[in-house]
């Protein structure tokens, strides 16, 4: 139930809704034991190369379930999460999943993870960050960390701070969501990103002429800034085919693989991997 306030503002949940109030407080509680309980998991979604549509890293999903096995979404239980503090913790906890499952397995190359401002804010991030990748014994370009256009992240000096650290420690910092919050290019410019994601909203709009002349521009804007190019949320195959015209970097989508758990994610992999090996001694 997510409300409009005033400007630019968004309410997640109107705290005088005695309804809202007492999801909130079951969330909580479910998120309380979640990782000990087993409740929170880990999915991953292919991200792919646009021109070889080979497998070239994947992106990090937390999933929950509720008592009666049922499936509470991001957008329910992370602002939750955030508010109450234990995204830090639930944070910590998907980079290191994520390091082990995808990683340390060597499954794909690279695995991004989304972070909340919460949890940039922390003035210990970049350290629990560089502990995860000492223990797992991942390298830090493998790791990318996903950073969400509504953060507002100039002039939040904690947030550049971790964000610099992140840097420093080589670990690849994306701009999620690209078009929809207020970063704008010259926070762009100012942190260095190595890839924006376009938000598919703007994809959603190429069916007509004006919305595919803006996602052009858009796509252009990002490579101008020297940032690798990412298009999320492809649906179909025009989709697909509209963003490797415009020379998009990496693609992600239903269309190119939805979220996995990581041994599904193992098996599509293994059978791409046989399959081109297959055309490679075919032609040969
Ligand atoms: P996001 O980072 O922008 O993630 C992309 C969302 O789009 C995911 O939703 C994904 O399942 C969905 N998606 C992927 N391909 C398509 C497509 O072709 N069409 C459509 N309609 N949707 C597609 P999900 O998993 O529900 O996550 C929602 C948001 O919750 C994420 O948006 C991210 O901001 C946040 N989130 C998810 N996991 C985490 C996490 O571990 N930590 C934090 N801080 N936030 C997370
Ligand atoms: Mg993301
Ligand atoms: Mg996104
Ligand atoms: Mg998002």
């Amino acid at each position: 139930a997510a409300k409009k306030t005033g400007r630019n503002c968004v309410k997640l949940f109107d705290r005088d809704d005695p309804l809202e109030v007492n999801l909130d407080d079951s969330v909580t509680d479910l998120l309380r034991g979640a990782i000990a309980g087993g409740h929170v998991a880990m999915v991953y979604q292919p991200i792919r190369d646009a021109v070889s549509g080979e497998i070239a890293g994947a992106e990090a999903l937390m999933r929950l379930t509720g008592p009666n096995g049922e499936s509470i979404s991001p957008a329910v239980f992370i602002p939750i999460a955030e508010r109450t503090g234990m995204i830090v913790e639930l944070g910590r906890w998907a980079i290191r999943t994520a390091c082990r499952e995808l990683i340390v397995e060597d499954l794909v190359a690279m695995v991004s993870v989304n972070v909340s401002a919460v949890q940039l804010s922390t003035p210990s991030f970049a350290l629990s960050v560089a502990a995860i990748l000492s223990e797992t014994d991942v390298a830090p370009h493998r790791l990318i960390i996903e950073v969400t256009e509504g953060l507002q992240i100039e002039g939040n000096p904690d947030i550049l701070r971790s964000l610099r650290e992140l840097r420093t420690l080589g670990v690849k910092i994306w701009l999620d969501d690209f078009g929809t919050g207020f970063a704008g290019l010259s926070c762009v410019r100012e942190v260095a990103f190595d890839a924006v994601k376009i938000d598919r909203s703007f994809l959603q709009a190429t069916e007509t002429q004006r919305g595919a002349e803006m996602f052009r521009n858009i796509v252009g804007l990002v490579r101008n800034v020297g940032c690798q190019t990412v298009v999320e949320g492809i649906e179909t195959s025009a989709q697909r085919q509209l963003s490797a015209e415009l020379q998009v970097d990496l693609l992600q989508g239903y269309h190119l693989g939805k979220p996995m758990k990581a041994d599904a994610l193992h098996s599509l992999v293994a059978s791409e991997t046989v399959v081109s090996r297959k055309s490679t001694s075919a032609s040969a």
